[in-house]
């Protein structure tokens, strides 16, 4: 017998139907003898939806009042999944993050998890109980209701996992498994059997929503294997181990895309010691993180500094922005929240040259600009136009041998 988390995202719960095929999975595994905690996001769009309504409510959002908004998204999905699944006979409880004691540091919106106590968990799962756990939430420091960032119940599920020490985790999402590039973008994208934790981490960091970024990282440092698959035809999807790639296997293992980034450059700055730190360290203070920082060559004592980061703190870095450049004397700034970023991702690449090379060719062919560059050992990363993702990730997906040579097939629910 097994101990299973499986965590089920917000389209695989979006409405009635979903919930009562969800609970119908879940009764299925347990009666296959495994004991089962489960992890459930927001229905559908409920997140968007929440944080809709407090933008038309207010201009000022407070990051208590917000978490306490939106963690009501998921609450909603636990209860009714309990109610469902009672119909199959099955015992299910269901526990908000804080009563099974996911406790997370104070950073409203974005926390971080510090510790899983479980021992609610572990209770109901002594006495027989499927325990359904509302996912993306927490319980600070200081005894606040946190959330842990979008995408955050895949970190819920791993957490707990790891903190269980589950025999696996599965998430089930809309889509088959991890596949080469998003199959709603790439439709020749090709499934992954199997990628280790290291190349998911870089498609993760990259900005693939497949999966949370953090709940990756808990998955590598405490070994949790990870199975995602889809819960419209519960086919099986990809493992995620530690396991090293085969020598076969494609240097390039996928392309990720990107479009939640915004890039912001600061004009003119005088070129002189300690400007990027002063322009930075505030940012760093506001819990907004830079992704690609690139500053060209000055001219005339002066140089533009440009950077990406989360188009959701546009906001809070532009006033951030607008101060320090008064500060430092430069001549201004400018924001830009129409780019894309495309990464090329592979465990190969440490070992074979001219990746990049044969990247840039590929996208000059296409007549794609690059506005920045950024590299890893196992990534390349280049910010375009967000009007040329499609094309360029089409053009890089072929180029690198990666297409399936059939369309994606699965369904693919309409996201509005
Ligand atoms: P959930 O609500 O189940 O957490 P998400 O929307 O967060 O689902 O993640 C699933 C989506 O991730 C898919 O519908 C797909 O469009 C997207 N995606 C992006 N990159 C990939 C990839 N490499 N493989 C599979 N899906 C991907
Ligand atoms: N409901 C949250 C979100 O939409 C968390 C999640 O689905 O993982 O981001
Ligand atoms: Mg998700």
């Amino acid at each position: 017998m097994a101990l299973i988390v499986q965590k089920y995202g917000g389209t695989s719960v979006a409405d009635p139907e979903r919930m009562r095929a969800v609970a119908e999975h879940i009764a299925f595994t347990k009666r296959h003898g495994h004991d089962v905690v489960v992890v459930v996001s927001a229905m559908g769009k409920t997140t968007d939806t929440l944080i809709q309504l407090a933008n038309d409510v207010s201009g000022t959002l407070p990051g208590r009042e917000m978490d306490m908004l939106l963690t009501t998204g998921e609450r909603i999905s636990m209860s009714l999944l309990c109610m469902a699944r009672a119909d199959s006979g099955i015992e299910a409880v269901s526990f908000t993050g804080s009563q099974v004691g996911i406790i997370t540091d104070t950073a409203h919106g974005k926390a971080k998890i510090l510790e899983v106590k479980g021992d609610r968990v572990r209770a109901a799962l002594a006495e027989g109980q499927v325990c359904v756990v509302a996912g993306f939430q927490g319980v600070s420091t200081d005894k606040e209701i946190t959330t842990l960032g979008r995408g955050g119940s895949d970190t819920t599920a791993v957490a707990l996992a790891a903190a269980l020490e589950a025999d696996s985790c599965e998430i089930y999402t809309d889509v088959t498994g991890v596949f080469s590039a998003d199959p709603r973008i790439v439709p020749q994208a090709r499934k992954l059997a199997h990628i280790n934790f290291d190349e998911m981490l870089e498609m993760a960091g990259a900005g693939s929503k497949v999966l949370a970024l953090r709940s990756v990282e808990f998955a590598r440092n405490h070994n949790v294997p990870l199975h995602v698959r889809s819960s419209f035809t519960w086919e099986p999807g990809t493992w995620i181990t530690s396991q090293e790639p085969k020598m076969e296997e494609p240097i390039i293992s996928g392309v990720v895309t990107d479009i939640t980034e915004a890039k912001m450059t600061v004009v003119a700055v005088p070129d002189r010691p300690g400007v990027s730190a002063t322009l930075f360290e505030p940012l760093a203070a506001a819990n907004i993180n830079v992704d690609m920082i690139v500053q060209n060559t000055g001219h005339e004592g002066t140089t533009d500094i440009s950077f990406t980061m989360p188009k959701a703190d546009l906001a809070t870095a532009e006033a951030i922005v607008a101060r320090v450049a008064g500060e430092i004397g430069a001549k201004g700034f400018e924001h830009d929240a129409n780019i894309a970023k495309i990464s090329l991702v592979g465990a190969g690449m440490k070992t074979s040259p001219g990746i990049a090379a044969k990247m840039f060719r590929t996208l000059a062919d296409e007549g794609v600009n690059i506005e920045m560059i950024s590299t890893s050992t196992i990534r390349i990363s280049v910010v375009t136009a967000a009007t040329d993702l499609e094309r360029a990730s089409r053009a890089l997906h072929t180029a690198f041998g990666l297409d399936s040579g059939q369309s994606y097939s699965a369904p693919l629910p309409e996201r509005k």
